[in-house]
C-alpha cells in the first residue's frame, strides 16, 4: 500500500486513483466530526459541508482523501500550549497567537476550523496540495471564509475562519 507521504506528491494521483477505494468515517469519526462541527460558526459549518459534499461527489477528489475538521473550538490554555511549541517545547512552530487571539478561542460558536485528510490506509494528511484544492471549494460556497493558506506570511493551510 502506498505510504501517506507518497500520496502527497502530485503526480502521485493518478496511481491513487487506480489503487485505492475512497476513505470513510467510521461511526465515532464521523460522531467527533459532527461534534466538531456544531461548534462551528453557522456559516463557516454551511461553507464546510457544501465543500465536502462537492469533493465526496467528485470521483477523482474523493479517491485522494476525505476532508476531516482537526479542531474548532481551543480553550486558551491549549492556544498558549500550542504558542509553546517551537519556542520553549520542541517541534515546529504552528501558531503565532497565545491564548484569547486565535479566533479558534471564540466562542462556541466558532469562527474557525482546522482541516486535514483521512487517507484510505487510516493517516491523515496535511497535504498543501489536498488543502488548496479544498479551500477552492469552501470559498466558492462562501466567499467570507478566509484560507490560511492565502495569508502573505504565516502560511496557515489547515485553517479556514471568518474573520471577526
Ligand atoms: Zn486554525
Amino acid at each position: 500500500m502506498e505510504s501517506a507521504n507518497t500520496s502527497l506528491r502530485p503526480t502521485a494521483g493518478a496511481a491513487a486513483v487506480q489503487a485505492r477505494v475512497a476513505p470513510k468515517l467510521t461511526p465515532k469519526q464521523a460522531a467527533t466530526q459532527f461534534a466538531r462541527l456544531a461548534e462551528a460558526l453557522p456559516c463557516l459549518r454551511a461553507a464546510y459541508l457544501e465543500a465536502l459534499g462537492r469533493w465526496s461527489g467528485d470521483p477523482v477528489l474523493q479517491l485522494l482523501g476525505l476532508p476531516i475538521v482537526t479542531e474548532c473550538y481551543r480553550s486558551p490554555e491549549r492556544q498558549n500550549e500550542l504558542y509553546a511549541q517551537g519556542r520553549s517545547k520542541p517541534g515546529p512552530v504552528v501558531t503565532y497567537k497565545l491564548g484569547g487571539q486565535s479566533n479558534h478561542n471564540i466562542g462556541p460558536p466558532t469562527p474557525a476550523i482546522d482541516v486535514a485528510f483521512l487517507l484510505a490506509d487510516g493517516s491523515v494528511s496535511w497535504s498543501g496540495l489536498l488543502l488548496s484544492k479544498f479551500a477552492r471549494l469552501v470559498k466558492a460556497a462562501d466567499a467570507r471564509v478566509h484560507w490560511g493558506g492565502d495569508w502573505p506570511k504565516f502560511k496557515d493551510r489547515p485553517h479556514f475562519e471568518v474573520p471577526r
